[in-house]
């Protein structure tokens, strides 16, 4: 099999149909065995009932449906454990990145012989000043902490090799942030750009919380510097500090006396907060171990249609 197109789903039953009128064209168009695995994250709507009846008359969608919702990039794992092809697009379900573009990825990554094409941003207009603005903070924040070569326009729409994947597949980290991890393999890539689409139908499920979330799991994956901040600001207190017994003691030598009440209850809640951030910090990288040691499977598949046409007698 040439290509695996991997979608992870949530809750997007008014989104499926509108994607796959799209995306079955662009497919049909390669003339290349393919197969689309939709990763239905636990969804409480009916986007498995509606990604049923879309196979009927397209085999080449596979179904995987987890447990329960496990998140993005989770879900985002389960499909490329399952997907088989010799190149995995990953591509969102809400067509703000236009199924159009895996054609071109396809082709750039023969042409120029990589192992990774990203589909970058050039516009994303039609995205909220709120998501733009959210995420170019994220973007600065992890090129100044894990390096340059992270892309501020790339997110998780790309193609990769199978020498890729397999690499992804074997990782033993709780959650990969696959925009993070991918660039950092250090294989051969190429860029293809886009114009983001506005989602086509339903509403984000990327709320402020999850973004959070994935922010922690970006920090903490890829840089234990947040720890050192712990130390500098340790260091900042202890100078602070030693200035203030020095102006305390020349007052004291002069004769002023200190009120002092207030520059002591500033002291106090200062450094407070300091401790319940660091305290707050080890607590996260402590947490990843834990989850590592855990060893718990990240996600549990409760169905997978390529099961269920490998096990029927095939049909004339
Ligand atoms: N998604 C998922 N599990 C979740 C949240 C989102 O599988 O818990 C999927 C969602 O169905 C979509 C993709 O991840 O295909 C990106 O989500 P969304 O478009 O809501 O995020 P945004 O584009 O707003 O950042
Ligand atoms: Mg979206």
């Amino acid at each position: 099999m040439t290509l695996s197109v991997v979608t992870p789903m949530y809750n997007e039953r008014e989104a499926v149909d509108h994607f796959v009128a799209r995306l079955r064209p662009v497919l049909d168009r390669l003339d290349e065995p393919y197969e689309v695995v939709a990763v239905d994250d636990g969804s409480s709507d009916a986007t498995v009932a509606r990604l049923m009846q879309l196979k009927t008359d397209w085999p080449e969608l596979r179904i995987v449906a987890l447990r329960r919702n496990v998140g993005h990039q989770t879900a985002l794992r389960a499909g490329l454990l399952a997907a088989r092809g010799d190149y995995v697009v990953s591509i969102d379900a809400d067509l703000q990145d236009p199924p159009e573009t895996i054609s071109e990825m396809l082709a750039a990554a023969r042409e120029q012989n990589v192992d990774v094409v990203y589909g970058v941003r050039c516009d994303r207009s039609t995205d909220t000043a709120f998501k733009r603005n959210t995420a170019g903070a994220y973007y600065w924040m992890m090129r100044k902490l894990i390096g340059p070569w992270v892309s501020d326009q790339a997110g998780d729409f790309r193609l990769m090799s199978r020498a890729v994947v397999d690499v992804l597949n074997a990782l033993p980290e709780p959650r990969p942030v696959y925009r993070l991890v991918v660039p950092s393999l250090g294989f051969a890539g190429a860029e293809v750009p886009y114009v983001r689409e506005e989602r086509v139908a339903g509403t984000t499920k990327y709320p402020l919380s999850r973004m959070i979330r994935l922010t922690f799991d970006s920090i903490t994956g890829f840089s234990a510097s947040p720890l050192r901040i712990a130390t500098w600001l340790g260091l900042l207190s202890f100078v602070l500090c030693l200035g203030l017994i020095v102006t305390t003691l020349v007052a004291w030598g002069s004769g002023a006396t200190v009120p002092g009440w207030s520059s002591l209850f500033i002291a106090v809640l200062l450094l407070g907060g300091i401790q319940l951030i660091c305290l707050g910090l080890l607590g996260e990288y402590v947490g990843r171990i834990y989850a590592a040691t855990q060893k718990r499977p990240p996600f549990l598949v409760a169905l997978d249609t390529a099961r269920l046409d490998a096990a029927r007698p095939a049909t004339v």
